[in-house]
């Protein structure tokens, strides 16, 4: 069964890991994907031919989430390119980790702006749409790290603290016009963005975990789809933990 048949979706920051396993189960359940990326066009626009060959419509856009105008310019070029929108994911992010006496203060702003303000700006941005159609799903991407922090992590941490915040609020505030906020906090990953973790850091974590292995990239699409789809119609403001039983 196609769980997201005809649906337009709008996933920031899906070039590679978290995002793009979004993108590929999407349009495997039959939405059409409108997705960002930062920096890296070539796998991008592959992601895009990916997508299109599977019968989808799909479209790649440079876009920086961190910033309000960008957008606003992004959302009216999707209406205008797909017809409409039904589904935000709000995914786009970055790391830049430090213990806070070694941490500038652009580290934490670069991280606020990246991880938490973008949210604030594609939500502003998508909000007049969702409320003249009385529908739409909006999933943001927080971190285990928002719920329980993390050493070296105080501006990563925060940013995905302040997401699950803003995602109750939006809930409280939208749902009567049959609009969903939720959040997804996904414990350990195995993406490039944790690639660059030491490696005997990396399996003692994935000792630790009750499922004794890192999630994938699909493990989170899936929880995605589910917040995405109707199946959860009745599901709002709420956190999905997706993390082998990291917090059990
Ligand atoms: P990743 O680094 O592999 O991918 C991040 C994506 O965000 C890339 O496509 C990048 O181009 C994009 N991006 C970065 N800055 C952007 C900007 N300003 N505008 C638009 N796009 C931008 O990371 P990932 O592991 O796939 O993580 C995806 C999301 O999941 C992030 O929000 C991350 O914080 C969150 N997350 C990841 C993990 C993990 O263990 N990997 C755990 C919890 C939460």
């Amino acid at each position: 069964m196609k769980l997201l048949e005809g649906k337009n979706v709008i996933i920031t920051g899906a070039s590679r890991g978290i995002g793009k396993g979004i993108a590929q189960i999407f349009a495997d359940h039959g939405a059409n994907v409108a997705f960002t990326f930062s920096s890296s066009e070539g796998p991008a626009l592959e992601l895009e031919k990916e997508l299109t060959a599977k019968g989808v419509k799909a479209k790649a856009y440079k876009s920086d989430a961190a910033s309000f105008e960008a957008s606003e310019q992004l959302v009216a070029d999707v209406l205008k390119d797909f017809g409409g929108i039904d589904v935000l994911i709000n995914n786009a992010g970055i790391t830049k980790d430090n213990l806070l006496m070694r941490m500038g203060e652009n580290d934490f702003d670069q991280v606020i702006e990246t991880n938490l303000k973008s949210v604030f700006n594609m939500t502003k941005a998508v909000q007049r749409t969702f409320l003249k159609q009385r529908n739409g799903s909006i999933i943001n991407m927080s971190s285990v790290v928002g719920v329980k922090g993390n050493a070296g992590q105080s501006n990563y941490a925060a940013s995905k603290a302040g997401m699950i915040g803003f995602t109750k609020s939006i809930a409280l505030e939208l749902g009567s016009r049959n609009i969903r906020c939720n959040a997804i906090a996904p414990g350990f990953i195995e993406t490039e963005m944790t690639d660059k973790l030491d490696d005997k850091v990396v399996q003692s974590w994935r000792d630790e975990i009750p499922l004794k292995r890192g999630g994938t990239p699909e493990d989170i699409a899936n929880a995605c789809l589910f917040l995405a789809s109707d199946l959860s119609s009745y599901i709002t403001g709420e956190v999905l933990h997706v993390n082998g039983g990291m917090l059990t």
